[in-house]
């Protein structure tokens, strides 16, 4: 089955262009030109992806995705923005968008990023194992383990270390981190990563094993092997 992508952008030419190409590379595309009827529309029917234009008419590219998220639909965002637009791309993480590109992009980069976000959405990838140095993650049984060991994860250090796993030697920015594991709606609490990772770090780390969810000071965190 093809995978649905729906396209958000005002400027038709640009959206006739993205549709006919990514039509051609075998997906099911639906166009719509302004942030309401794309709330709408993913609402009633979740597409595999969205590629959503930053500057729309009506509600901007940044409330689309922030009004998914706090409605847990957790659709992969591809954000295109205009290139001298630097906060935006940042702006446009932090609201919950997976990615981003500057206009004027490259079309075959473009697609390769798209091919990206889908793989690591996954379908049925999503339930591959995932592995990093000795930490192996099965996503279809919700099981860790480090090395031969069995380690066992409350729901929330599951979905913390499965974030890490998913974005292994990228560091995460606590924003980011409790967006995606919290959502946005969690006040307060600010030390509450701190307290999960703590708890992460005990349990792989139960038998000497060498730390891998290293610190970066006043930012976040990173899975990487020193
Ligand atoms: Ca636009």
């Amino acid at each position: 089955m093809p995978e649905r992508i729906v396209i958000v952008e005002d400027e038709e030419d640009i959206a006739k262009f993205l549709e006919r190409r990514l039509v051609y590379e075998g997906y099911e595309v639906e166009t719509v030109f302004d942030g309401e009827t794309a709330l709408k529309r993913i609402y009633d029917d979740p597409p595999a992806l969205v590629l959503l234009d930053l500057t729309l008419p009506d509600i901007d590219g940044l409330i689309v995705t922030k009004e998914l998220r706090d409605a847990k639909i957790d659709v992969p965002i591809l954000m295109l923005t205009a290139r001298d637009a630097i906060p935006d791309r940042v702006s446009g993480l932090d609201s919950g968008a997976d990615d981003y590109m500057t206009k004027p992009y490259n079309i075959d980069e473009l697609l390769a990023h798209v091919r990206a976000l889908l793989r690591r959405a996954g379908g049925e990838s999503g339930n591959e194992p995932l592995v990093f140095a000795d930490l192996k993650l099965d996503p279809a049984a919700r099981l860790a383990y480090r090395g031969e060991r069995v380690v066992t994860l409350t729901a929330k250090e599951y979905d913390l270390l499965e974030l890490f796993m998913r974005h292994p030697n990228q560091v995460l920015t606590r924003d980011q981190i409790f967006d995606k594991i919290w959502g946005y709606d969690f006040g307060g609490e600010s030390n509450i990563i701190e307290v999960y990772i703590r708890y992460l770090r005990s349990k792989l780390e139960q038998d000497g094993e060498p730390r891998l969810i290293e610190t970066v000071r006043g930012v976040g965190y990173v899975l990487r092997q020193s």
